[in-house]
């Protein structure tokens, strides 16, 4: 892999930076992190201003509506507009970053014109409904029933730990199809519309006591056959593509968002002399060194989904292992860092690190990212 940039790249970069300064000072302020309906509201217009400017899903392949980047360029695009402070993905998340790109590798043609351009624009806002409150590690094990009537699936069940269910208006939702198959085999892949008759969402309170999620009830809510991706019962196999891109290359921004906050931190150990203590000093220059390797591994991971056809493969899951121990670290760090202050800070730092203590769990615990690491990558025999 050549990590050097051409010049081309350079290029890439200035006219992406020059854009940034040009538009940012010019958005909207940004709303209260409770406050889901405006949260949306200012992360569709970011995603319809990027949209509009050309940098949509630069990451996308061109007959999905992609800018068909390279993966070099995707990733000074996340560089550039997280040094700018440009808004992240936010809402968009499931949509742009794992929910679009299964159906650009799975879809019918006609399935990516209907979902993937409002996505891109920030016209619509997906969520994804795979956990379910016997399922969650065990995600074959999932119980939402859905069954044919006619041209439709009638889908019965519940999810749980649905994020954006509040804000969203689709639903990448895994239901049970076959119920006599093997757990793994009867299970298929939909496209839900959020505002179907039987869709009832009733929000969670998170530790950080944000509604970021909630619980799903589905009762008899019919879902048209023709918003099955991939055949009926072949849905583990998309969902392995799902997850490959929510493991694989959802968080890789979030990366750069790390080592800036990590530098606003050795900032502040300077000019509150905490800096002067050698073991934080030590502490600060591990997690330098990891976010440095992190950002090393997702520019081989991306770099070898776009070679392999554009799906990621299980380095993702060595990523989100890594990545997710040391966001935690680095809050952990930030509060030994500012003490007290860190309290009376900016509210977003106190819910960031309350925050960074479901990265273990969300998106695949640790434990199960161990498991694929060990049975998937290092060859070591089935755990029973
Ligand atoms: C912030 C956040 C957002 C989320 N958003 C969504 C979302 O939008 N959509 C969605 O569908 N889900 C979402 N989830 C759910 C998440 O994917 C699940 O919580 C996760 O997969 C774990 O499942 P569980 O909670 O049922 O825990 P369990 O599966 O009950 O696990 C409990 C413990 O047992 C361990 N364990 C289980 N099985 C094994 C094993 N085989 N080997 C070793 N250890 C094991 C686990 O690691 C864990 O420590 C979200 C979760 C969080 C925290």
């Amino acid at each position: 892999m050549d990590l050097a940039y051409t010049e081309e790249e350079e290029e890439f970069r200035a006219r992406l930076r020059e854009w940034l300064a040009s538009v940012l000072p010019g958005l909207p302020a940004k709303p209260s992190p409770d406050d889901w309906p405006a949260r949306r509201a200012y992360d569709t217009h970011w995603q319809r201003t990027l949209y509009d400017a050309g940098y949509a899903g630069l990451h996308w392949p061109p007959d999905a509506g992609g800018r068909g980047a390279t993966p070099t360029q995707h990733l000074i695009f996340l560089e550039e507009t997280e040094r700018a402070g440009a808004p992240y993905v936010g809402a968009n998340f499931v949509g742009l970053l794992h929910a679009g790109p299964t159906i650009a590798a799975e879809g019918t043609a006609a399935q990516r014109a209907r979902w993937l351009p409002p996505v891109l624009r920030g016209d619509e806002i997906w969520c994804q409904g795979f956990s379910e409150p016997d399922a969650g590690s065990d995600l074959a094990a999932l119980r939402t029933r859905a069954v044919r009537d006619g041209d439709d699936y009638v889908v019965s069940g519940s999810k749980i730990w649905t994020s954006h269910a509040e804000v969203a208006d689709w639903c990448e939702l895994l239901v049970r199809t076959d119920p006599a198959a093997p757990k793994h085999r009867g299970i298929s892949w939909l496209a839900m519309p959020m505002d179907a008759p039987g869709v009832t969402v009733r929000p969670l309170r998170t530790l950080a006591g944000s509604t970021e999620f909630a619980e799903m009830f589905l009762d008899e809510v019919r879902v048209p056959l023709s918003h099955r991706v991939g055949a009926e019962n072949d849905g583990w196999r998309v969902t392995m593509v799902t997850l490959s891109f929510e493991r694989g290359t959802a968080f890789v921004g979030e990366v750069v968002a790390c080592r800036r906050t990590l530098d606003e931190l050795a900032a502040a150990a300077r000019a509150n002399g905490r800096w002067d203590d050698p073991v934080l000093r030590r502490r600060l220059g591990g997690l330098n060194a990891e976010f440095r390797a992190l950002w090393r591994l997702t520019q081989w991971n991306v770099s070898e989904a776009q070679r392999s056809g554009g799906v990621p493969g299980t380095g993702g899951s060595v990523f989100k292992l890594r990545y997710s121990r040391a966001r935690q670290e680095l809050y952990g760090a930030a509060a030994e860092v500012l003490g007290a202050d860190g309290l009376d800070l900016d509210r977003e730092w106190v819910l960031d690190r309350l925050s960074s203590l479901s990265y273990t769990i969300a998106a695949g615990t640790s434990e199960i990212q161990r498991n694929i690491v060990a049975e998937r990558i290092l060859g070591l025999p089935k755990g029973r």
